[in-house]
């Protein structure tokens, strides 16, 4: 019996993204060797973070409150929506600490292959959000790539009769790199959002 709970763990940890067989056993294995000060504190912030965490009623931030602390910040501006894919990309731009408006989060971009849907957008709900709060600017910050670049024209066509200013983030040159390392897509990019000196 406790070498089927050991497979059961080691099945569970197999199927989290990026991990195979044979990394799961080598991360059961090192969980049981450090027991007391990992697999113990692990096994609790699993099960505490499943019973607390919430999606922001809002925006779709993962937070232990919902409204979330974003949306609930009298100092962030909440006529400037930013939409994200995912909380990650939220975490980008806090870790930058450069955008001080609220986040709007879709949670997938349109892709056929893994049935993301206009539908799942909810786009018709995101409507009623920047009405309710008089939204001026949403900032599309989706990934380049043809679902993001697809995505980010769906929802600019959806709201293009609105009269909120639509901007997207520009592509180009990373800060401290050098022109001829660049990639071809990425110096095509940055010739295409190039702006006036
Ligand atoms: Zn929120």
């Amino acid at each position: 019996m406790p070498q089927d709970e050991l497979q059961k763990l080691i099945n569970l940890i197999a199927r989290l993204p990026g991990i195979g067989n044979k990394s799961a056993q080598r991360i059961a294995l090192y969980l049981i060797k450090n027991k007391q000060d990992l697999m113990l504190p692990f096994s609790e912030s699993l099960s505490l973070t499943a019973s607390s965490i919430k999606k922001c009623e809002n925006c779709g931030i993962l937070d232990m409150q919902s409204p979330c602390k974003i949306c609930s910040n009298q100092e962030r501006l909440s006529k400037t929506i930013c939409i994200v894919e995912d909380m990650a990309d939220v975490w980008a731009f806090e870790r930058s600490g450069f955008f001080k408006g609220h986040y709007q989060v879709i949670g997938g971009l349109l892709s056929a292959a893994k049935g993301f849907t206009e539908q799942d957008l909810r786009l018709n709900q995101i409507k009623e959000r920047l009405e309710k709060n008089s939204v001026d600017e949403i900032i599309l910050a989706l990934s380049a790539t043809i679902e993001g670049q697809t995505t980010a024209l769906v929802i600019k066509d959806f709201f293009e009769q609105s009269n909120i200013k639509i901007t997207q983030l520009a592509y180009g040159v990373p800060v401290g790199s050098e022109i001829h390392y660049l990639d071809d897509n990425t110096l095509g990019a940055a010739l295409e959002s190039r702006k006036n000196l």
